[in-house]
């Protein structure tokens, strides 16, 4: 600063002094006379522009001598590259300007220039750290590997550069799938750089593909304390991986039902959570709160599994029973499709079809899915309906709509239960019960042939498969719903391969 304004302070100076001689020059009619310390001398005119142009190489000369000699000051004072920092200005110059090269390469796509420039920078400025950042991004675009690995491990050996050189390779390795290796680089980027977002989800994926859940758990709880992450959303994730921490678990303990207990406390609405705090629960003999757990997540969304839940309270009560404990539900979403559907289970396996007919209500016209077509097959069979009108419901079972399903809201994978993290994407808590996008379902063989298949009078092998995974439904003389999975649905449901998307 005090440097920059005296050589403002010079330069105004100078200029000063050039138009005095100007002026000077004016007046003495193309001459000069100087008169110093006794000695007079006379210029012409040529002669006195020669001497202002030597005053001004001298003046030049000056500038660059206090330069030195406030470089050679600065060194005497402890700055020991002022000197060669004097010195290689030009140096400097040039490599900087290779440098801002090497970026703008960089910048519009061209690696190998970006390169070029980068190791003329380095030739000049010698400063390995800022040149190789350029090298390793500008190897990477030319897709030069081996290159980019290489500076990535020269940009480790510095403690500026190490969290770059460490993310540089961890991304490598992630590329080629060596996921061990990428672990291990992603938990010494966390700890160099806790707060870094990117390699917060990183390494939370990783853990999570490892299934290392309290390990991912570690990690969210980090990205919420820096904030990366708001508090109700960290709540539910922890919930979610806690979860999973819990079923990975061979033998249920006093810790993972605790785990469980805290996981459905944090969140009351996550449907998994429920149904195994309500385990919990049962397992402890404390139904009542049971029932609780179950009914807080209900009331948020109806969901099959809670149902399931709900029914295993009392594994021995008659349909009729059962239909009037399930009014506690019913109530809380009564025109809901999932309560309609449960309900005409109910009335199913109490064996009064009219009343399950009606419970279905228009699901049938409005919004046919697979269990809908399966249960108004059961309901139409109950009722004395001929065959061609059963396996007519069985046939549009087959290629209906599956209905809700557990999807991830990221790349819209399908999975047949809930899962803490996708195992298509990779995303935490990303499953959400809802109706699956339509997708383009067509069975081999053309499904279009299919009614008048199975509407026909022979039987045919095919058909009578169809038959016997649905009559599981009618001739079952247990409640329908049971604790792992509805029989309605499972039954047919398996028929399907299930669509990848
Ligand atoms: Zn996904």
């Amino acid at each position: 600063m005090l440097w920059s304004l005296f050589k403002l302070v010079l330069f105004v100076c100078a200029v000063a002094a050039m138009a005095f001689g100007a002026s000077l020059l004016m007046e003495t009619n193309g001459g000069i006379r100087l008169e110093a310390v006794g000695m007079e001398i006379n210029l012409g005119p040529l002669q006195s522009v020669i001497a202002l142009i030597v005053l001004l190489v001298a003046l030049w000369l000056v500038l660059k001598l206090i330069g030195l000699l406030r470089a050679t000051w600065l060194v005497i004072n402890g700055d020991e590259t002022a000197l060669t920092r004097f010195l290689g200005r030009r140096r400097l110059a040039k490599g900087y300007d290779a440098l801002a090269d090497g970026m703008m390469a960089l910048a519009s796509g061209e690696g190998r220039l970006a390169m070029v420039k980068a190791e003329r920078a380095e030739r000049y400025l010698e400063r390995p750290e800022l040149t190789n950042l350029l090298t390793a991004q500008a190897a990477e675009m030319a897709g030069d590997r081996k290159k980019a690995e290489e500076t990535y491990k020269a940009l480790i050996t510095d403690d500026r550069t190490r969290f770059v050189g460490v993310r540089g390779i961890l991304r490598q390795r992630l590329a080629d799938g060596d996921t061990d290796t990428a672990l291990v680089l992603a938990k010494s980027a966390f700890a160099l750089k806790p707060k870094h977002e990117e390699t917060q989800d990183v390494l939370l994926k990783l853990q999570a593909d490892s299934e290392d859940w309290s390990g991912a758990r570690e990690t969210l709880a980090a990205k919420f304390k820096h904030g990366a992450l708001p508090r109700d959303v960290h709540k539910r994730r922890d919930a979610v991986l806690a979860l999973s921490e819990v079923k990975a678990a061979e033998e249920p303990t006093a810790s993972t039902q605790d785990t469980v207990m805290k996981a459905n406390k944090a969140s009351p609405e996550l449907v998994p959570a429920a149904v195994l705090a309500a385990d919990v629960y049962m397992e402890k003999g404390q139904p009542r709160q049971a029932v609780k757990a179950i009914k807080a997540a209900w009331t948020k969304a109806p969901h099959p599994d809670l149902a399931a839940a709900f029914a295993a309270i009392e594994p021995d009560e008659t349909p009729q029973a059962r239909i009037k404990r399930f009014e506690m539900l019913r109530k809380l979403h009564p025109d809901a499709d999932e309560t309609r559907m449960l309900l005409a289970e109910l009335h199913i396996a109490a064996e009064d079809f009219p009343e399950a007919r009606r419970a279905l209500g228009d699901l049938a016209e409005t919004h046919l899915t697979v269990r809908v077509a399966t249960l108004m097959a059961a309901i139409e069979k109950g009722e004395g309906a001929k065959d061609p009108v059963v396996k007519g419901w069985l046939a549009r079972a087959v290629t209906a709509p599956r209905g809700p399903s557990w999807v991830c809201d990221n790349c819209q994978h399908i999975s047949g239960e809930w899962v803490s993290s996708c195992p298509n994407c990779g995303a935490i808590d990303s499953m959400t019960w809802a109706e699956p996008p339509e997708q383009e379902f067509t069975l081999p063989g053309g499904a279009d042939m299919l009614p008048l298949l199975v509407g026909s009078d022979d039987s045919d092998p095919a058909e009578e498969e169809i038959m016997d995974a649905v009559i599981v439904v009618e001739d079952e003389p247990q409640p329908d719903v049971a604790p792992d999975a509805p029989p309605e649905e499972a039954a047919p449901e398996a028929e399907l391969a299930e669509p990848k998307p």
